[in-house]
């Protein structure tokens, strides 16, 4: 394998490090670096605006709809740089990894040129309404429905879980459109204004009090007839494509967040003396090797795509990788509480100073559960084998759709 990069992308590389260096707050990238709370706050705000500015938010989409139509080598050192520096490259998960790169997909002309401008400059955010309290895993059975009336889809139903649903301005949203159809075939995904009476959010509060899920309740709410993506009926389709960007992570940088958190996790072993316990010593070189396996999984794949090779080894790599990097953190968190011991108990996280976890954006933490990033980081990695898709899902395709095994078996 050739580890090394073509020379225009490393010129590009030093192009982007230039930007990052010239735009990054001083002392960046000095040992020990830290903000205020307030100071924290005036950077998050101003940096999504910088990020756009400088089109490096969601650079490989066509220059016609304001990205930069990066290819993909050079999407990868501009991920990687952003990587390197520690400097946050997303403004709203839901719109430039999910709804975003569907629409390139399947969207028309007209809802290309309405939505994704709106995406890459921040102005609007988003939410996911598929998952209902009878249709998780089975999400074909939803019931949510819509029918039309005159040039508005009229929507009645219920969503659970549907993150950020209290502040999104849109919901890409799965309904039924014809009851009468197989169940795969009766779905549209719709894009719906989320700010209107027919919509109703709840918050559902967590144990550790946060909030950062939502049912979503409705009554003849109101969408646009032309905001379907897919066709009258043809939401499966598209609500694969975007589950498939939910379990996707960027091919030669997805393992970084996790070597980064195992450095630190090891150091604690060594201060608090843990690092001696040949189990907790096995349970890092075990965490380890996982780490240099997406490396190089990444790699794989990043070389595949580059050299259009098809290889089915690759293919099923994809299909694999949601449930290994989700089933990896969860696991390594554990061994990071267990080394951690009693004082892992004691909630000392600081709300007010607005941290961000590497990989997941804002902390969970508040004032009436203070969890710490290391807390916060366990507390997520629970939820990581459920969303975008439970790992038994994954083993069930991995096993019918790559390994060619019976289908399982469906009640009568
Ligand atoms: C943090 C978080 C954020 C989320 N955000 C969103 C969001 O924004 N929008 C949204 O629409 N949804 C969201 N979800 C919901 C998520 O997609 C669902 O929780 C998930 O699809 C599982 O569905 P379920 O909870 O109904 O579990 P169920 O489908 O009821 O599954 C329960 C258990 O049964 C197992 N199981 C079910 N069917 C099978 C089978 N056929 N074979 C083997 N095992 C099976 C599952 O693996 C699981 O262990 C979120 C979930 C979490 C945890």
């Amino acid at each position: 394998m050739e580890l090394t990069y073509p020379a225009d992308a490393e010129e590009f590389r030093a192009e982007v490090r230039a930007w990052l260096e010239e735009h990054l707050p001083d002392g960046w990238f000095d040992e020990g670096f830290e903000m205020t709370p307030a100071e924290r706050k005036a950077f998050n705000q101003g940096w999504t605006a910088q990020l756009h500015e400088g089109r490096w938010l969601c650079a490989s989409w066509p220059e016609e709809y304001g990205g930069r139509g990066l290819p993909t080598m050079h999407a990868v050192v501009l991920a990687e740089e952003f990587h390197r520096a520690g400097a946050p490259m997303r403004a709203d998960f839901f719109g430039d990894t999910l709804v975003g790169p569907t629409i390139l997909q399947w969207g028309t002309d007209e809802q290309k040129r309405e939505f994704i401008p709106k995406i890459l400059s921040g102005e609007i955010s988003w939410c996911q309404g598929f998952s209902e309290p009878d249709a998780g895993s089975d999400l074909a059975g939803l019931k949510t429905k819509a029918e039309l009336d005159g040039d508005e889809w009229v929507i009645n139903g219920q969503k659970i879980w549907t993150t950020q649903a209290g502040y999104a301005d849109y919901i890409f949203v799965l309904a039924r459109t014809d009851p009468d159809a197989p169940k795969h075939k009766g779905i549209s995904y719709l894009l719906c204004p989320m700010k209107q009476p027919g919509i109703e959010v709840r918050p559902i509060k967590q144990i550790d009090a946060s909030a950062e899920f939502y049912e979503v309740f409705f009554t003849d709410a109101r969408c646009p007839k032309d905001n379907v993506v897919g066709g009258v009926n043809g939401g499966w389709k598209v609500a694969m494509t975007t589950l498939g960007f939910e379990r996707g992570t960027s091919a030669t940088t997805g393992y970084r967040r996790f070597e980064k958190e195992l450095e630190g996790i090891v150091e604690l072993a060594q201060r608090n003396g843990r690092a001696q316990d040949p189990k907790v010593r096995q349970g890092l070189a075990h965490a380890w090797s996982k780490v240099q396996i997406m490396k190089i999984n990444g790699l794989r794949s990043l070389s595949s795509v580059l050299h259009d090779t098809k290889d089915k080894g690759v293919a099923t790599l994809g299909a694999t990788n949601k449930m290994f990097w989700s089933e990896y953190h969860r696991d390594v968190m554990e061994l990071a509480m267990e080394i951690a011991g009693m004082p892992g108990q004691i909630l000392t996280g600081n709300p007010q100073a607005e941290e961000s976890v590497p990989g997941y954006g804002a902390r969970r933490t508040n004032d009436e559960y203070p969890a710490s990033v290391l807390q916060s980081a366990f507390f997520f990695s629970r939820s990581e084998t459920i969303w975008g898709g439970t790992a038994q899902i994954q083993r069930n395709i991995v096993g019918e759709r790559v390994l060619g095994l019976p289908k399982e078996p469906k009640p009568a």
